[in-house]
């Protein structure tokens, strides 16, 4: 059984991302750039599910930048077998992604797509819907468990005040939450494996997808501060504060 699994390259977690001075977007010269966090766990839990005999192939897809290529290495370390980058310089929306993923998911018929439930970047948390209504497939987003059982996928997902658990027929899409599993670190020995692993480049023209933005963002701007904070002497004086001052939510 095929796994394809999607990864976006996004700024990294630990950086705290500045506007550029035009309002056009977030300044991107030297930040250092990772795998959205969401997608490392879709990565994991393909790769343990091939650990546990259960896939015969894990392919990680990423649509971006040259760079991306970075981002699929990192994929191959943690134990993907073989990468694919779609690359183009434009700004890829996630319906765009979704038919990107699509046109691979036609090649390489996988039974289970795994990405993550949003970028880091564009919280945009669509990606995964879109790419189940294109193919049809049913989905589960917001995975906290997953278990492959004859020919079906047990998809345990987190919801307001608990938890659900959902059977989908395969093929599917899954989309992973934080809960899912936690990464390997990704070991020197397995990075240099992954140098060797294979690495396809393709252009979004040779998949048919036209991947021109629909959205123009008009503005972006940063959050506004917050005020500093006061110091108080005693408790008493910090719940007369909070009796007198403190705002209803
Ligand atoms: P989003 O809908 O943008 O919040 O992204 C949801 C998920 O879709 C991400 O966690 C990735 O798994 C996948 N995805 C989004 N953009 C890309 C991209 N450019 N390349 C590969 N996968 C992507």
């Amino acid at each position: 059984m095929k796994i394809v699994v999607a990864v976006k390259r996004v700024v990294d977690s630990n950086v705290k991302p500045r506007v550029r001075v035009d309002q056009t977007g977030v300044d991107m010269t030297n930040v250092k750039m990772s795998m959205n966090p969401f997608d490392e766990i879709a990565v994991e839990e393909a790769v343990r599910l091939k650990e546990a005999g259960v896939a015969t192939e894990v392919i990680a897809v990423s649509a971006g930048v040259a760079q991306a290529q970075e981002t699929l290495r990192t994929a191959l370390a943690i134990g993907a077998d073989r990468a694919i980058l779609i690359e183009s310089n434009e700004e890829i929306q996630p319906l765009a992604v979704a038919r990107l993923l699509h046109a691979v998911i036609e090649r390489e018929n996988p039974q289970l797509v795994i990405l993550g439930k949003q970028a880091i970047d564009d919280d945009s948390n669509q990606t995964g819907q879109m790419l189940a209504a294109l193919t049809g497939w049913p989905q589960a987003t917001f995975a906290a468990k997953v278990d492959l059982v004859g020919g079906a996928a047990l998809v345990c997902r987190e919801v307001d005040g608990g938890s659900e658990t959902v059977s989908l027929s395969l093929p599917a899409v899954i989309t992973t939450d934080l809960r899912l599993n936690e990464p390997r670190y990704v070991t020197l020995p397995s990075i240099m494996k992954a140098k060797k692993k294979p690495l396809q480049t393709l252009a979004p023209g040779e998949l048919g997808v036209d991947v021109t933005p629909r959205l123009k963002t008009l503005k972006v701007v940063e959050p506004p501060r917050r005020a500093a904070g006061v110091r108080v002497p005693d408790v008493q004086t910090l719940l007369d504060k909070l009796k007198t001052e403190a705002r209803v939510i």
